[in-house]
């Protein structure tokens, strides 16, 4: 599911558009919340060792479940993240932020999430989760390492990181497409006085000054952010309506019977690339905003917030619609959307979109290289906390088969095991 805008499919980093700051007091400052160049500070994460049979980059809940699976089948293996924290992409997310999936669909392979399954974890739970998930099963996670260039050597790949080179036979890029917040180059011209933010660095209301706000982008960012400032601002929300599911997923009936329709049916076995539906409407789904999950249209009208048309440009320094109207707002929050940024990949595998080619994960111009975590990678559910896990095994078999000479049992495969006969025995 595709919580924010469309994700932007150029492979070249936007550099064009220009992401408003995170603080948002300075207009046009480059700054990208999602993927720092971590500073390193001493004592947290060992340095990556220089070889592995396979790197896994991303330790998010993409990452997770891959090194999850290798573990079981005896690989060896390194995980690297640019964050100094497993679970930070929660954390850094709106103070606000549920998830709008239920607990009992935030859980990765082998472990429960620790919460009712009806409620509706924070987003800092989710980050717990994912950090307590890392050592649980003690994958072997380098946190602060960025991997600058992925290429070809010899018969596998190098990756030249933020701490060193680490050559490896086989490489899994393990994350969704929403690691580069990507905002119209014409946000560079508004006004200097006017506040600009995009979601990524969205905390709170805190951040924006008095006065009308405008939200460009309606998908399910923009709607659950309008709802919030819509308390104390006038807002207006600009862009196309995405529609929106027709229950209340916090309701019983949504909670007991429609979240598992849509989230386990329709999104996990129906809308996949092996079913006819699933490659018929795959297109549509990745190049557009998904429908509102939480927030109804009846919510924005009883906070009278103003849908608008699309944001187009900019005029004498303040946003223009495509209707030709000229708002005079105090604050503009840019929800749409984020860039993958792959432009640290050095090898020949992107479309004239500037997506990487795959099958399902499997990139058939680079042999011993797999994605997990895009946006519809096999099914709808691929970038969601439920679905990765289907992938990611279907990955590390791939990967394991590719690779015949396993180690024994020793250290996180040791663990997973351990923990999978006791939950077997349990069963
Ligand atoms: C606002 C929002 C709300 C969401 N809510 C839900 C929800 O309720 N339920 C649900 O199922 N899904 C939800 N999702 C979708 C999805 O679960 C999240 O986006 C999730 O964070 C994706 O996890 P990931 O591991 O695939 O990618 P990410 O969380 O983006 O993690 C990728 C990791 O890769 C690292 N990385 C990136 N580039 C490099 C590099 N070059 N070198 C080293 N490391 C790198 C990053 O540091 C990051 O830690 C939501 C998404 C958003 C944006």
């Amino acid at each position: 599911m595709d919580y924010t805008t469309h994700t932007q499919s150029t492979r070249r980093e936007p550099t064009s558009s220009v992401p408003p700051s995170e603080t948002g007091r300075a207009n046009g400052a480059v700054s990208d919340p999602t993927v720092p160049d971590a500073p390193r500070a001493p004592g947290l994460s060992p340095k990556p060792p220089p070889s592995a049979d396979v790197l896994v980059i991303g330790a998010g809940q993409a990452g997770l479940a891959v090194g999850y699976h290798l573990a079981r089948l005896g690989l060896r293996f390194v995980l690297v993240d640019a964050n100094e924290r497993v679970g930070d992409p929660w954390r850094r997310r709106w103070d606000s932020l549920r998830l709008f999936t239920p607990a009992r669909y935030d859980a990765l392979p082998g472990l429960p999430f620790p919460a009712h399954p009806d409620t509706f974890p924070t987003k800092d739970a989710m980050a717990d989760y994912l950090e307590g998930y890392a050592s649980r099963f003690e994958l072997p996670v380098h946190t602060g390492v960025r991997v600058q260039r992925l290429a070809h050597r010899d018969r596998g790949y190098v990756a030249e990181t933020s701490r060193g080179t680490i050559q490896a036979d086989q490489v899994v890029v393990a994350m969704a497409n929403y690691q580069r917040p990507w905002a119209p180059a014409f946000a560079a011209d508004l006004d200097r006085r006017i506040v600009q933010l995009h979601s990524a660095g969205y905390r709170s209301p805190r951040q924006l000054q008095d006065g009308p706000v405008l939200i460009v982008g309606a998908g399910n960012s923009g709607a659950e952010l309008a709802a919030e400032i819509g308390r104390d601002h006038p807002v207006w929300m600009s862009g196309r309506h995405p529609g929106e599911l027709p229950f209340k997923v916090t309701g019983l009936v949504g909670r007991l019977l429609l979240t598992r329709l849509v989230l386990r049916v329709l999104f996990h076995r129906v809308l996949t690339t092996d079913r006819w539906l699933g490659r018929k409407m795959r297109p549509k789904i990745v190049g557009q905003a998904g429908p509102l999950i939480r927030i109804k249209s009846k919510d924005l009208t009883r906070l009278e917030v103003r849908r608008v048309p699309r944001t187009t440009g900019v005029r004498d320094g303040r946003p223009q619609l495509e209707d030709g109207r000229v708002l005079d707002v105090a604050n503009v929050l840019w929800c749409t959307g984020f860039h993958p940024g792959f432009s640290w990949i050095d090898l020949p595998i992107f479309d004239h979109h500037g997506e990487p080619r795959h099958a399902s994960g499997l990139v058939p111009e680079a042999p011993g290289l797999y994605f997990v975590g895009l946006h519809f990678l096999h099914a709808m559910s691929s970038s969601m906390i439920h679905g990765v896990g289907r992938d990611a095994a279907r990955i590390a078999e791939r990967v394991a088969a590719a690779h015949p000479a396993r180690s024994s049992k020793t250290g996180p495969a040791r663990d997973v095991a351990r923990h999978d006969a006791q939950t077997a025995t349990r069963r």
